[in-house]
């Protein structure tokens, strides 16, 4: 069984994704599952400098540690291309010339809540048993989208319990590489927890609609075992939204250049996973004490209270 721990370098890690990644890490070591750390660097225009190196010094520094990787993304791009044919040859996937906006380009990243989606309403669809040409792929200029069936694709999430999404409905066709076949989020996944070996896929629940159309691709491409999902709620501010820069500075790189240890940093944070009230803990005990049965079900709500706690 493996897991990975999957940061993406667009940013410095804050105390909601260091919670995910605290419970997947504790998962893994109480059931033996092995950990792979996975950068996922492939939405270049969001990938900021140093962010990968910054997020390995603070997974460590938190006191998580993994089996194989570091691993980037971008240290290969075949696999995505041969995935992008693969589908492309079934007649799965078809080429798109429809103008990028904005809205459109975000949907190459893991959509998280909050962010804009639009349902592509299918302007290039090939007409049925039309053929695409495999030499489109050479086209710089093109997108390429997967030919989503109108159905929902239900699953049985670990945590969150039985789900069920129509991607058609939610996305429509939605990207699986954007130009010059760059591979989108929802392609580099499936192919990377398939080829790396990957079974155990936990991370925030902001995600869940999105594993409808990874379960998809796992299908369209004749890829498996599909893993085994566990979705987490996320941490939001006071005012409900997703933990973001709105709400002060969550970085864990600033409490650690403040002098706050990490084990004051995981006491917070295993008080919002069932743990009781906050005490100093280490990576290990709090792998030691956690029950994924004992976690709170809503969203955790990060307060100033808390923030002084940090001694901020
Ligand atoms: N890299 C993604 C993120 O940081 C995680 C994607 C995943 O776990 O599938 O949101």
């Amino acid at each position: 069984m493996l897991t990975r721990l999957a940061p993406s370098p667009t940013g410095a890690l804050h105390l909601g994704n260091a919670r995910t990644f605290l419970v997947n890490w504790a998962l893994a070591r109480q059931n033996g599952w092995r950990v792979l750390l996975r950068i996922e660097d492939l939405d270049g225009p969001r990938v900021k400098a140093g962010a990968s190196e910054g997020a390995i010094e603070i997974l460590q520094w938190l006191g998580l540690d993994w089996d194989i990787g570091p691993v980037s993304q971008t240290d290969d791009l075949t696999p995505y291309r041969a995935a992008l044919e693969r589908l492309v040859s079934r007649g799965l996937a078809y080429p798109c010339r429809c103008t990028r906006s904005q809205i459109l380009a975000a949907s190459l990243s893991a959509p998280h809540a909050g962010d804009h989606e639009l349902r592509y309403p299918g302007t290039c669809r090939p007409a049925p048993g039309e053929r695409i040409d495999l030499s489109r792929l050479d086209d710089p200029e093109v997108s390429w989208r997967f030919l989503t069936p109108d159905e929902p694709v239900p699953f049985n999430d670990a945590f969150a319990g039985p789900q069920s999404f129509n991607p058609q409905l939610e996305v429509g066709d939605f990207l699986v590489a954007t130009k010059q076949c760059q591979p989108s989020y929802q392609l580099a996944v499936v192919v990377d927890d398939a080829r790396q070996g990957v079974t155990q896929v936990v991370r925030g629940d902001d995600l869940l609609g999105c594993t409808s159309r990874q379960l998809l691709l796992y299908r369209a491409l004749g890829l498996g075992p599909e893993p085994a999902y566990t979705h987490l709620p996320l941490v939001v501010g006071e005012d409900g939204r997703r933990l973001a820069k709105r709400h002060g500075d969550t970085r864990l790189s600033h409490y650690r250049d403040r002098g706050v240890s990490p084990e004051r940093v995981i006491g917070l944070l295993a008080e919002w996973c069932g743990l009781g009230g906050r005490r100093e803990m280490s990576a290990t005990e709090f792998a030691e004490r956690f029950e994924l049965a004992s976690m709170p079900s809503e969203q955790v709500v990060f307060a100033a209270v808390d923030d002084r706690w940090l001694g901020s």
